[in-house]
């Protein structure tokens, strides 16, 4: 049986099962003693995380007490590493041909009911524009895996065309990638395309159960699937997002396996993940979301938001409109820092003036259009951000965890939030939500420590006032 060996390239080596199964044992073990609880506790005040062993004691431990205080702790860690900035984004479906045998997923191959479609390229650039007149400037592309109809030059021409179309005020400054595991070669031609994050969901860490709920098709490899960071690390892609869909095993070995492949990232490549998704699975075409009994209730799932953000404090976390308002409400307080908004899941959805069904993903639990979610955020104290100059400045990897750790936010990414939003306000937002808008960034301007960069703030904010873009 393989060893457990963080630095090892090879899946079954740095996702160790046996030490995922030690560890859940140990956690079972430890989840009432205090004493090592509140050591563990400590240690995370410190804000350089935890491993994966404190991280699941605190995860197997339901003292309330206890609890509660990880709550104001993952709060408060938030707070510090990440202001009280929103970043916004959206995600948009390419295709949904896919040879995969997914058994969670409508887009699997058997599937002969859903509508089959891939954007033209036209048909690319009009998504993009409907994205752009909401206000979005931060996409994350969406494909199933076919390499006879969306193979990776059909994607690299998406993020082409999606690049170069200037609209009205808007523009896309940040594409980030969600496509299946791929080649050292391909990745290093997306690092070329200028993406932003790459993102791939692990699904599950457990092997077995991986290979049965992708009985078929090349996401069948599991070896393939794990080790694709490292191949795109390799690539020379910096900011890599990792991801479980909770509901398929059960979450204490998902959450384990989770920060054991951060842990994984940072020992190999000198920087952990960019982001952790936390998507839970949800009721879809020819997909009844029941069948899988590992689902984890609203309280199981905020604790797991929460101790995702204990333990690699400097990670963004993101939740979409997969999940409620009243749940993107209760776990961007306790560490989510990006969310998606106005999402369509179907392919060409955006154009549609009804949200269609037919060749949707997965059913969207937030409806609600971007200017009301930027409303509501605003409305809890939230900076909606639609910055996007870390990546255009070329700070990405571990220059981005730099930053965070040197907590320059309030002097760098605080000031951004508020141009980019403003830009938001004056050129797409509601009566209501600029009038809201306009007095957060009023109140949020005496926040910015340094004198000078308040300053350069004001008049920028006041240039945008006059029609001048995209400082961000
Ligand atoms: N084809 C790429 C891959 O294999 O990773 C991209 C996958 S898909 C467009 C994005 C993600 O949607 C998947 O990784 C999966 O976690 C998630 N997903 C699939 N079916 C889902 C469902 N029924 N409910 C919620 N999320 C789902």
């Amino acid at each position: 049986m393989a060893e457990y060996n963080v630095k090892s390239l090879k899946a079954e080596e740095f996702i160790n099962d046996k030490e995922i199964l030690d560890t859940l044992d140990y956690a079972e073990k430890n989840k009432d003693n205090l004493e090592l609880i509140d050591k563990i506790l400590e240690k995370a005040k410190e804000r350089k995380g935890l491993n994966h062993r404190e991280a699941s004691v605190l995860l197997a431990c339901d003292n309330e007490e206890k609890i509660k205080e990880m709550y104001a702790l993952a709060k408060q860690i938030k707070k510090d590493f990440y202001g009280n900035r929103i970043v916004m984004f959206a995600p948009l479906y390419l295709s949904n041909y896919c040879v995969n045998g997914c058994v969670y997923c409508p887009y699997h191959m058997k599937n002969k009911h859903i509508g089959r479609k891939k954007l033209t390229q036209e048909e690319v650039k009009k998504e993009v524009i409907a994205l752009q007149d909401m206000g979005h400037k931060r996409l994350a592309i969406e494909a199933g895996e076919d390499p006879k109809n969306n193979p990776i030059e059909y994607i690299l021409e998406c993020i082409n065309t999606i690049y170069s179309i200037k609209h009205k005020n808007g523009a896309i400054r940040r594409v980030n990638v969600n496509i299946a595991a791929t080649t050292v070669e391909n990745y290093r031609k997306l690092k070329e395309a200028g993406i932003g994050t790459y993102i791939l969901f692990q699904e599950t860490y457990h092997k077995k159960s991986y290979e049965q709920l992708h009985p078929t098709g090349p996401k069948h490899n599991y070896d393939y699937h794990t080790e694709a960071m490292d191949r795109a690390m390799e690539g020379g892609i910096d900011d890599v997002g990792l991801g479980v869909l909770f509901g398929l095993e059960m979450y204490k070995y998902e959450f384990a396996g989770l920060l054991m492949h951060a842990e994984h990232l940072e020992a190999v490549h000198g920087v952990g993940p960019h982001t952790i998704s936390v998507p839970r699975i949800k009721r879809a075409d020819d997909i009844d979301p029941d069948v899988f009994d590992n689902g984890i209730d609203d309280d199981t799932f905020a604790k797991i938001c929460a101790l995702i953000r204990i333990a690699v404090p400097y990670t963004g976390m993101i939740i979409s409109t997969r999940e409620s308002q009243k749940v993107r409400e209760k776990v961007i307080g306790l560490g989510v820092s990006q969310i998606s908004g106005a999402s369509r899941t179907s392919v060409g959805g955006y154009t549609e003036e009804i949200r269609p069904h037919d060749t949707e993903q997965f059913d969207v639990s937030d409806n609600r259009t971007l200017d009301e979610v930027v409303l509501w955020l605003m409305k809890m104290g939230y900076i909606p951000s639609f910055c996007t100059a870390c990546y255009r400045e070329g700070r990405t990897g571990d220059r981005f965890m730099a930053l965070c750790k040197s907590k320059q936010i309030q002097n760098c990414c605080h000031p951004n939030a508020l141009m980019t939003l403003k830009e938001y306000l004056m050129d797409y937002a509601s009566e209501e939500t600029r009038k809201v808008g306009e007095e957060l960034i009023k109140s949020e301007l005496e926040n910015i420590p340094k004198e000078k960069v308040k300053e350069i703030c004001k008049d920028h904010l006041e240039k945008i006032e006059q029609g001048i873009r995209d400082f961000r």
